[in-house]
């Protein structure tokens, strides 16, 4: 197959991929969806498998009833699903099912701080999205391997902590794919570094899972990933599941995140006697159609072949590049001409803040973005050379509209025309900021008198 997105069939998978949204001048165009990193649409092939399944849908777990069988057997093989889909090892791990990576990470933070090991030191790093850092920092020493200029993640620097903290850094913490700059990072170099010093290795894989072929690898390579997290909405399967892969031993021993049916095997007024993980980890109603999503998500992607996602993403970014690079005023944020990334592009048309630009591209082309800092506050920080003081400062200044970044991020489905009409438009941009600048600037007025009259307490978007 030839990586040519021009004639992008796989746009068929997708719903919505023609769906038309209103402009500016009340005319209407096919909307354009440059925000994957954030949520993707949904694939036909879910909702068809939503659909057949709906009329077998019951309780998981917890009924006697035909179809609650139906329901159990159908939730228990999306674990399998899952396990294939990353290669995890059937027999040691357990795939715990979660509403996000958010809740995935939370739920191991807290699994991990009551080992009673004596490693107490999470090594982090500086371009963490804040699911994968704020959980860490209240239970653990949390420490941040560093970046290089260009925002890469030094590895380094991850020997140097990792010789410096002698055998107390528990788990090595550590994005598979930056949302921010979409900087792949190599998990298993990372991996091999962290065991050698006896760590283990959590791969925060909310962008990784969807873009590429992803391998936990044996448990007795030293390049094994210990834990992985990821979330189904930004894989194509809305209904709010999550997954978190890790041993089942290291659940064995800990209470639970949650606490609740579906958790126990027997209480009394005076003991609880838990189930075996994963159930164990997952009290409440369990979230089938979440994992009814996610199974038919994983089969679709892995028809099309996740190299093949890969490399298609991989065209688009190229194209994209090519094209942006010539937009007068254009200020890349990543360095998109070297070393290996997913395809996300953080920028700024210098000129026009970061707020604005978005109100444009959708207003005027019906094309959709994000700015701000994509709750990546301190990895887009130093991406925009400001310190932690300046960013206080700016955060304290009233009036001042917080600095930030626009990003797009582009999905298997995307197409080349697509690129071209977000090119033009910002051409056109460029060549006539002040007009753009004072037909959405009253845009963004209404929307910050809105935020202040209660809607919304930020003053700017932080991306968050
Ligand atoms: N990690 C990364 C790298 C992300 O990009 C995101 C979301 O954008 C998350 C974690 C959190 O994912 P969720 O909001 O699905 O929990």
């Amino acid at each position: 197959m030839r990586y040519d997105p021009t004639n992008n069939n796989l746009r068929n998978l997708i719903i919505g991929a023609e769906q038309k949204v209103p402009l500016s001048d009340g005319k209407e165009v096919t909307a354009i969806n440059f925000d994957n990193a954030a949520t993707t649409p949904i694939l036909y092939s879910v909702l068809k498998e939503i659909n057949q399944f709906a009329p077998w849908y019951s309780s998981v777990h917890r009924g006697a009833g035909y179809k609650s069988k139906v329901s159990s057997d159908i939730y228990e093989q999306g674990r399998e699903v899952v396990q294939s889909f990353v290669n995890s090892d059937k027999e040691k791990d357990i795939v715990i099912f979660t509403k996000n990576t958010t809740e995935s990470i939370n739920m191991l933070s807290f699994i991990l701080s009551q080992q009673k090991y004596h490693q107490k030191v999470i090594l982090s790093t500086s371009m963490e999205h804040a699911a994968n850092d704020l959980p860490w920092r209240d239970k653990f020493k949390v420490d941040y391997v560093e970046i290089d200029k260009q925002g890469r993640l030094s590895i380094e620097d991850l020997e140097d902590k990792l010789i410096r903290y002698r055998g107390s850094v528990k788990l090595v913490s550590v994005t598979g794919a930056s949302n921010v700059t979409g900087y792949l990072n190599p998990i298993h170099k990372i991996a091999a570094l962290a065991h050698k010093y006896d760590a283990k290795i959590l791969v925060d894989g909310a962008q990784l899972v969807p873009h590429t072929t992803v391998d936990m690898k044996a448990f007795d390579t030293v390049e094994h990933i210990d834990y992985l997290a990821f979330s189904s909405h930004k894989m194509y399967a809305p209904f709010g599941s999550g997954v978190l892969i890790g041993p089942k031993d290291d659940f064995m021993e800990t209470n639970p995140f949650l606490q609740g049916g579906g958790a126990i095997r027997l209480v009394t007024p005076g003991r609880v006697q838990w189930d075996e993980p994963a159930g164990k980890e997952e009290a409440g109603t369990p979230n089938i159609m979440g994992v009814v999503a996610l199974t038919a998500a994983i089969k679709t992607l892995q028809s099309v072949g996740m190299d093949t996602i890969y490399k298609l993403e991989k065209a688009l970014y190229d194209y994209a590049i090519s094209h942006m690079k010539n937009i007068p005023d254009i200020k890349f944020y990543s360095d998109p001409f070297k070393g290996d990334t997913i395809s996300v592009i953080p920028f700024n048309l210098l000129g026009i803040h970061h707020d604005i630009l978005p109100l444009i591209l959708s207003g005027e082309a019906g094309i959709a973005v994000r700015n701000g800092f994509f709750c990546t506050h301190p990895y887009c920080e130093r991406l925009l050379g400001l310190s932690e003081n300046d960013t206080l400062q700016k955060y304290e200044e009233d009036d001042a509209l917080f600095p930030g970044m626009v990003r797009v991020s582009f999905g298997f489905y995307n197409n080349y025309k697509e690129i071209d009409r977000f090119i033009n438009i910002q051409n056109i941009i460029a060549e006539d900021k002040e007009y753009y600048l004072s037909k959405y600037s009253k845009v963004l007025s209404l929307t910050q008198i809105n935020k202040e009259v209660g809607r919304c307490t930020n003053r700017t978007n932080f991306g968050c």
